[in-house]
């Protein structure tokens, strides 16, 4: 698993890496980012296209595309596309992005947000067409790798794996009472919206499910009167035109919006600009989804801050090392962050910029 910052600036390096050992690579992609990248492509002269009603089925299936984007429902789930994956033997590679989306869409299945249901069978793939596969995430733990290398059956691999840390990224955590309102919680970020307006710094507030995203989005909507314009909610039952209107704004370090508040289905493959506050409210069920998410911020390499907000009612369900960071309150949490990705903080890291148990 490789650390990628920047998908479009990475994945172009990896093509070009990739370009002299094969004649043909399939990627697998976010949806909403196909028409870019293979755009991206072409503008270099590359052949490349998306799996689409109208693309060239025959060039893609005689091997005549060398780099054919798709998503996992996109091909999976319509008979065409399969059939022409068991016909064609000119695929070499296909490259698995966003890997970790495979294990975490299976949890999804149980819960809300059942659109990319796909991606917890992109398994199916390897069993269609016989050639090497190569995935890569930003954020995966030795838990979840071994549940990766399962789902896409890879038996004989090699794994290269960096440190997820983001060392320019500090960590709070703040638990909550129970029931405590959400307008509370939030009052200090709803008067420095108020008060700087277009000038507020950037954040992005995640939560675990579309219902507390509804929730906060309304607690902030009913605070902010005439500054309301200045944030968005975003989640899988958004509207394809309101996430494009997002994410062009999210991509514009100048862009309008100031708080998003969104789940897990925003910023996937993109990189967000000028964000230097990621707020979790309520843990997201795993290490490798908030390491994820936290990487949302400080993009720009400037100093940023993380911070998980939680009460009891938020911690059900959570895997054990998701639970053991929100409880802690004496390790250094940058330290329990990486435990489970076999990594420790740099020892260069001074301990104000750590996290708040280190600043004590
Ligand atoms: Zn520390």
């Amino acid at each position: 698993m490789k650390r990628l910052s920047d998908g479009k600036k990475n994945l172009s390096n990896e093509i070009q890496r990739c370009k002299s050992h094969f004649e043909q690579l399939t990627i697998w992609w976010n949806p909403n980012f196909e028409k870019s990248n293979v755009s991206y492509l072409r503008s270099l002269w590359l052949h490349a296209d998306y799996i689409h009603k109208e693309c060239g089925k025959e060039s893609i299936k005689a091997g005549k595309t060398t780099y054919v984007y798709t998503s996992p429902e996109a091909v999976l789930s319509d008979d065409m596309w399969r059939s022409m994956l068991i016909e064609s033997s000119s695929f070499k590679l296909v490259v698995v992005d966003e890997a970790h989306m495979v294990i975490n869409w299976v949890n999804v299945l149980e819960k809300s947000e059942p659109f990319r249901e796909w991606f917890g069978r992109l398994g199916e793939i390897r069993s269609l067409i016989a050639c090497p596969a190569h995935a890569i995430t930003a954020t995966a733990s030795r838990a979840s790798r071994r549940k990766l290398r399962k789902k896409l059956a890879l038996v004989k691999f090699h794994e290269i794996v960096e440190s997820p840390d983001r060392e320019n990224i500090k960590l709070f955590v703040e638990s909550i009472k129970m029931n405590e309102k959400i307008s509370v919680t939030f009052s200090w970020l709803i008067d420095i919206v108020m008060d700087q307006a277009g000038e507020c710094p950037r954040h992005i507030i995640f939560c675990p499910s579309i219902k507390l995203c509804s929730d906060v989005y309304f607690a902030f909507k009913v605070s902010l009167n005439e500054c309301v314009n200045y944030i968005e909610m975003f989640h899988s039952c958004t509207t394809d035109q309101v996430k494009d209107a997002i994410r062009e704004d999210m991509e514009n370090k100048d862009g309008h919006i100031r708080v998003l508040i969104a789940t897990s289905a925003t910023g996937m493959g993109v990189n967000y600009k000028s964000v230097n506050n990621v707020i979790h409210y309520g843990p997201p069920k795993d290490l490798d989804g908030f390491i994820q998410q936290l990487g949302r911020a400080g993009r720009d390499d400037t100093q940023s801050y993380e911070l998980l907000i939680y009460s009891s009612r938020h911690l059900r369900k959570l895997d054990t090392d998701m639970l053991d960071y929100a409880k802690n309150t004496e390790t250094c949490r940058r330290k329990k962050m990486l435990e489970s990705h076999n990594s420790v903080p740099s020892a260069d890291l001074v301990k104000h910029l750590c996290s708040d148990v280190c600043d004590m």
